[in-house]
Order: C-alpha cells, then structure tokens, then sequence
C-alpha cells in the first residue's frame, strides 16, 4: 500500500515524497486513517517505528480543513515527556506540513518562557509541549485550551516513568470534552491503561510490536572484557570498524564526560549529551552528531530518549542500564524504519546480573564475542536459561520526596549541588530545609517536568 491510498492530500503527499519515504510503515498504514476517522486511537509503537507521522500526518491533513486559530489558542495539543523529543515531533511537523498554511511551535522547560510566550500570541495550530513548561504558560495565560481539537500524549510510557502523571491529569482537566485523543506509547502496561480508561473514548487499538522486542533489524552483540579496559577497547572498535557515526550510552553524567575526554585524547571527535548540559550545548552535540562535525556522541539513558537520527548505524552499551527496558530503547536508536543497525555492549563480569535481566525482557540471548587483546581477565559467567516473561505487577504511585533532589541517574542536581546547605545536626539548617518544603516560594517549582526540579527530572538543573 502506498501513502496515496491512505486519504492524505497533495501538499502532505507531496512533503512526504520529498523525504524519500516510499511507503507507510506498519503502524502508519493503520494510525492515519483512524486519526482520520475522527476516532480516539490507543497505539502501542516503539521510537522508530514511524510513530511521529502516524499521528502528525493525520493531523495536519484534519486541521488543514478546519477554522484558522484565534491569539494563544491552540488546535491540537502534543505533550512530550522530554525536550528532544519535543523538539524533534516539532521538526516533523514543520517538514511534513510545508506545504500547507498551518502555523506549529515547541515550547519545553529550561529555556526563557518570554520568547515562547511571543510565539503563542498570535495563536498557533499545533503546539508541542512538555507538561511542566504547559502548565507554567496556562498560569501566565499565554495558552488557552477552548479551541482545542486534538490532543496528543507521545512516548505516554515514558511520561509516566518520569513522573509526569499530576501534570498530564492538570492538563487534561484544563482542556474541552469534545476532543479527540489518541494515545501512543512504546507498551499498554496496567498504568497506561489506567490512563487510557479516563482519558480515551471507545478507541481504535493498534499494536505493532510486541512488548519489549527489540527492532528485528538490529544485530546485538555483547563483548566481554574488564571494566577498566572498555574505553580503549570502545576507541579500538571505532577506528578497526571504521564507523563514522556511534551513539555511545554511559549510566551517569560524570561516566560520559570521561569517556568522553578519553575519547578525544584518542584522537576521535567527541561530544556528551546529558541533564547537566545546557540546552544550547544539548542542540549543539546533537546538530555536529547529525552532520559528522562529532563522530561519537556520548549519551545518558534520559537525555537520549526522544534522539532521532534518520541511519544511525551503530549504538554501544558502554555500561549497561540499570533498568532492563532502557536497553530496549536505547537499541531502539539504530535500525529504524526497517535500515540495518548494530548494537554492541561492552560487558565486564560485575555486570552480569543486568546482562541477565536485559535478555530476560528481549527473551533471547545475546551473542558473545571475544575482541583479542580485550579478553576479561574477571570472566563473565555464562547467562542462565530464559525464563519465560510474567506480567508486572502495576506500579504504586510514590509520594514526591521533599528536599534531596537527585536525577535519575544518579547524579546530583545544580539546585543541590549549589547553594542548599547538607544536611546537618544544625537546628539552623535543619530549620532552614523545613521551611524550603514547605509550599511553594515564587519561581521555585516542585513539579516533576523538563522546566521544574525534581527527584525524577534530569533536566531540572538547566532550567
Ligand atoms: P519515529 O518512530 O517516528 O521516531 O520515526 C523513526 C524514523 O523513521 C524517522 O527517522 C523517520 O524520518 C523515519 N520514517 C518515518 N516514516 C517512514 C517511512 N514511511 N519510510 C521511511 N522512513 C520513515
């Protein structure tokens, strides 16, 4: 089937013809004509599986027939759980409707509101946004709801991982009844379903991939060795393989920016991305990744979510994730859209529980190969044999800590790192947090979301 059997018209036809896609991928093929019915939609699509033009391609064609938007209103509504996924739907849609006279724009925390405040004035068709910065425009009045058509909850998965769950039900109860709502998200756990349950109306479900399988065009490969060998086995592995283009995935920020340092004193251009950078330094690494000024990008498991690099041909587990699923996404990164991809994961013997807890999810094992000159001294014990999967029990919803701010992997935030006092057997100090947790101060902010700080947001420290 071809995209011209899908009811989409010339203008987006024409765009997307220009991308060079030739025909729709699966979850394509299904997602746009039932966005186009007008109907809710539930749809269960990894990144990289051309998700994004399933819902912004009937999008654009539904609101090209509708009324022009009034100033600070918006027609259809995408939340993103990070800035780089933000940004990059927002690319899409601005390539995809080119032809068209729809206006879009992005907003998401860590950047000056002013200029996002700006944008909105005039109104806009469609707005990509992450919740926490949504919500801090709503209270300024800068963005209203009432003409809202669509509303869109991306990687909803993730959003909930993050803890971005108050601020999407705020969202939502800010918004009009009639709306159509169409819900993508990488699996249908029992806590997306909760969502789904008050959130969509007798939706079309459309599932591609089964829970947790890891792209079929994607090679894995695991290569035992020491901990202390892996940096120069990584820089041996570029220059023998000659790859031009790697997505590198360390467990913290501190981890990337060492590698990172190794890797230029071997000579290979290199650039980390991750939550203590600034947003600008984020676009940057990630524009000189895209267009071969860095050959190696070296990324934490939260600042990479939402990367989009149409090709990316090879992606290495430096460490592995703590959390077996991360290992999904990350893989996720290469083999997109059915292209060939390569994951490698540099495996000490310490980390061999995770090794097992990873082939567990995929239920398969991972091929092992010795790089000589590399061999562990420490070996890895051989993986067990795969059990089969059994259903998670559903998650209970945390209560927000207050005080110690910590990001996701591990590292210290700015907030805490600058300025808060430790904690101390000082009454004075100890005064001191207790007054912080109590209620919020002016331009404090203890939501969960990509433009506040808190326990799970990795990009708080830029704000
Ligand atoms: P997504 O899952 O939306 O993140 O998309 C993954 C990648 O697939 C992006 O680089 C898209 O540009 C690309 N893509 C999306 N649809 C198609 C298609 N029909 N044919 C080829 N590539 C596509």
């Amino acid at each position: 089937m071809g995209f011209n059997a899908l009811g989409l018209s010339k203008p987006i036809l024409t765009a997307i013809a220009a991308k060079g896609y030739d025909k729709p991928s699966p979850i394509q093929e299904k997602a746009i004509p039932a966005v186009l019915s007008g109907k809710d939609v539930m749809a269960a699509a990894q990144t990289g599986t051309g998700k994004t033009a399933g819902f912004t391609l009937p999008i654009l064609e539904l609101l090209a027939k509708g009324q022009r938007v009034h100033s600070n209103h918006v027609r259809a509504l995408v939340l993103t759980p990070t800035r780089e996924l933000a940004a990059q739907v927002s690319e899409s849609i601005a390539t995809y409707g080119q032809h068209l006279s729809l206006s879009s724009t992005v907003v998401f925390g860590g950047v000056k509101i002013n200029p996002q405040m700006m944008k909105l004035r005039k109104g806009v068709d469609i707005l990509v946004a992450t919740p926490g910065r949504l919500l801090d425009l709503h209270n300024q009045n800068a963005v209203k709801f009432s003409e809202l058509e669509i509303l869109v909850l991306d990687e909803a998965d993730r959003m909930l991982d993050m803890g971005f769950i108050r601020d999407i039900k705020k969202i939502i109860a800010l918004l009009p009844k009639q709306r159509q709502n169409l819900l993508f998200s990488a699996t249908f756990s029992p806590d997306i379903r909760a969502l789904a349950k008050d959130l969509v109306n007798q939706p079309v479900e459309i599932s591609v991939n089964p829970q947790n399988s890891t792209a079929k065009t994607v090679k894995q490969s695991v290569i035992p060795t020491d901990k202390k060998k892996k940096a120069k086995l990584l820089s041996f592995l570029i220059k023998e393989n000659n790859w031009q283009q790697v997505l590198v995935f360390c467990k913290t920020k501190h981890g990337a920016n060492r590698l990172t340092r190794d890797l230029e004193a071997q000579g290979l251009n290199a650039a980390a991305i991750h939550g203590n950078k600034s947003q600008g330094a984020r676009t940057k690494a990630l524009a000189n990744f895209k267009s071969g000024d860095v050959r190696v990008l070296v990324a934490t498991d939260i600042a990479a979510r939402g990367l989009d690099i149409d090709q990316l041909p090879q992606v290495v587990n430096f460490e592995l994730p703590n959390v077996s699923e991360d290992y999904v996404h990350r893989i996720g990164r290469t083999g997109r859209a059915g292209a060939d991809g390569f994951a490698v994961s540099l495996v000490c013997a310490d980390e061999h529980k995770l090794l097992q807890d990873i082939e567990y999810v995929i239920q398969q094992h991972i091929e092992r190969k010795i790089e000589t000159g590399f061999e562990p001294a420490n070996e890895l014990p051989p993986s067990r044999a795969i059990r089969p999967l059994k259903a998670k029990k559903p998650k209970k919803a945390k209560k927000p800590k207050q005080g110690k701010v910590e990001h996701k992997d591990g590292q210290r935030s700015a907030e805490n790192s600058r300025g808060h006092k430790p904690k101390s057997k000082n009454p004075r100090h100890q005064g001191q947090t207790a007054r912080q947790g109590k209620g919020k101060q002016k331009g404090s902010s203890t939501r969960k979301d990509n433009s506040g700080t808190s326990k799970q947001d990795p990009y708080s420290a830029t704000r």
